[in-house]
């Protein structure tokens, strides 16, 4: 029998603000001495008051529109009550009945990772969100040997948590779902979303159902993973594993797995357990969010275009490959130093497409390639001595033919070290091409008269030769002649040394 993997994804994203979520305390705690975040609020001491990060609010409405969700205009804070070490009030700050966004989705395309070879065609899929609420994040506890430690700096971080409906069928749509939601919180710049250091975490929920059918298994859940890899070999290797029992008649435990990273399996860490009763209830001391349209508006309006539409965007306005908009796109940063680049090198004279060509080339070879021999990662573009305009100016002298593609490396490579503009720069190094007809053409009569012997040769067919004259003409101009010029020059010589007598 063939199956059907049924997945769902919750994620939880802390946000980059300068404060906690209902208190003063500084949020970027990453790497801080344990418990020195922390005051009366975060530490959950009776009679203490939370106050509403109004730019935690902001950032999840960001998120939200930009996950195609319906904004809440009137929501309200619940107490999600448990018990557990790392959470000192007894409760969580959180939305239950009323997230701030919901009813949203998103398209993404879906490649197949694992091969390792680029797919210029990509399957588009679109993942509807059920809900994105806002709430604050727990301490960290670390168990060693008969102890456990906690750490209360994560504690009241904002955080957002994103539900998805069970629309994901593979372990690549997932893995596709999640790089998508990466790159549109880091677009947005409310997270840096890095998984390793758990400012985003995601645990897939998922079960398997005989091809066709509208019910759904058994569910098991995955924790543990912290990367966008370790997700989709946890759901790759449960697909097979759940596959291999059905098929051999077994059924499958409701489990709560953990992914063992080293080993590539997942583990049993929890049997099921009994339905959480988490009684929530509103939270007394907050007032009710009250989203009004002026301040939505405002939102809506500082919302950048996002990774995927400036990909379609390429593809359709500039000609370029699925692979050159991806990668031009991967970062925020590199998309709109690109964009700057290309709006200072295009002229209205209907070749957008070629420059746009030529621009993504110069910036995926020649600028990523001194970048990271600068130790420079690609999101880093803004921190090179080269503005995208001073590219444009560059890349002008190229195609008014003042120098050649070689030399105009060179150039770079010299802006990319000292700022100066490229036209300084062939100017102070006499690099500037020979394009005078008349110079050339006395060099290439020098050329022939030199190389009767090889003339012969061309003329007899043998075209290999025309490019050995071709460099013997480079080397009298010390390299700065104009290639096309030698070129068409030699070419009106050789035919015309059809009319001398042969020489032996
Ligand atoms: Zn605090």
């Amino acid at each position: 029998m063939e199956y059907e993997v049924v997945i769902g994804l919750e994620t939880h994203i802390e946000l980059d603000t300068d404060s906690k979520m209902f208190c003063a305390c500084d949020a970027r705690f990453f790497g801080a001495e344990p418990n020195t975040h922390v005051c009366p609020v975060c530490l959950g001491m009776p009679g203490a008051m939370p106050v509403i990060n109004k730019r935690a609010v902001e950032f999840t409405i960001m998120v939200g529109l930009a996950l195609n969700c319906s904004i809440a205009r009137h929501t309200f804070w619940e107490r999600k009550s448990y018990w557990y070490p790392d959470l000192p009030k007894g409760y969580q700050i959180s939305q239950y009945q009323r997230p701030l966004c919901y009813d949203g989705w998103i398209d993404v395309d879906v490649r197949d990772v694992a091969s390792g070879v680029w797919q210029e065609q990509a399957e588009r899929r679109r993942i509807r969100i059920r809900r994105a609420h806002l709430e604050e994040d727990t301490g960290k506890l670390t168990h060693a040997g008969a102890y456990s430690y906690v750490d209360y700096n994560r504690s009241g971080v904002p955080l957002i948590e994103i539900v998805t409906e069970p629309d994901i069928r593979s372990a690549d749509e997932a893995y596709a779902y999640l790089s998508a939601l990466q790159q549109i919180v880091r677009y947005l710049g409310v997270s840096s979303a890095d998984m390793e250091k758990g400012a985003m975490r995601c645990e897939p929920n998922m079960s398997l159902r005989p091809k066709g059918s509208q019910d759904f298994g058994v569910k098991v859940e995955i924790k543990n993973l912290n990367s966008l890899r370790a997700v989709r070999d946890a759901i790759a290797y449960e697909i097979e594993r759940q596959t291999r029992i059905l098929r051999a008649g077994g059924t499958i435990k409701q489990v709560t797995l953990g992914w063992d990273e080293a080993r590539g399996v997942t583990v049993v860490q929890r049997e099921k357990e009994s339905a959480h009763d988490y009684r929530y209830f509103p939270e007394p001391d907050l007032p009710p969010l009250e989203i009004s349209e002026a301040w939505l508006e405002a939102i809506r309006a500082r919302m950048p275009e996002l990774a995927l539409s400036r990909q379609d965007r390429y593809r359709r306005d500039y000609g370029l490959s699925a692979y050159d908009a991806s990668v031009l796109t991967a970062e925020r940063a590199v998309a709109d130093w690109f964009e700057s680049a290309l709006a200072a090198f295009a002229a209205d004279d209907g070749r957008l497409a070629q420059r746009a060509k030529t621009v993504a080339n110069w910036v995926q070879t020649e600028v990523f390639r001194l970048m990271k021999a600068n130790g420079l990662s690609p999101s880093q573009i803004n921190d090179i001595k080269v503005r995208p305009a001073q590219l444009a100016d560059l890349l002008r002298l190229v195609e008014q033919g003042t120098i050649n593609n070689n030399t105009a490396k060179f150039v770079l490579e010299d802006m990319f070290a000292t700022g100066a503009n490229a036209a300084e720069i062939v100017q102070a190094k006499g690099l500037a091409q020979m394009s005078d007809v008349e110079a050339l053409r006395q060099i290439v009569n020098q050329v022939i008269a030199a190389n009767p012997q090889q003339v012969a040769q061309v003329r007899a067919g043998q075209e290999k030769v025309f490019g050995f004259l071709v460099g013997q003409a480079m080397k009298a101009t010390k390299g700065k002649g104009n290639a096309q010029i030698i070129n068409q020059l030699l070419r009106e010589a050789i035919a015309a040394a059809d009319d001398l007598p042969a020489q032996g």
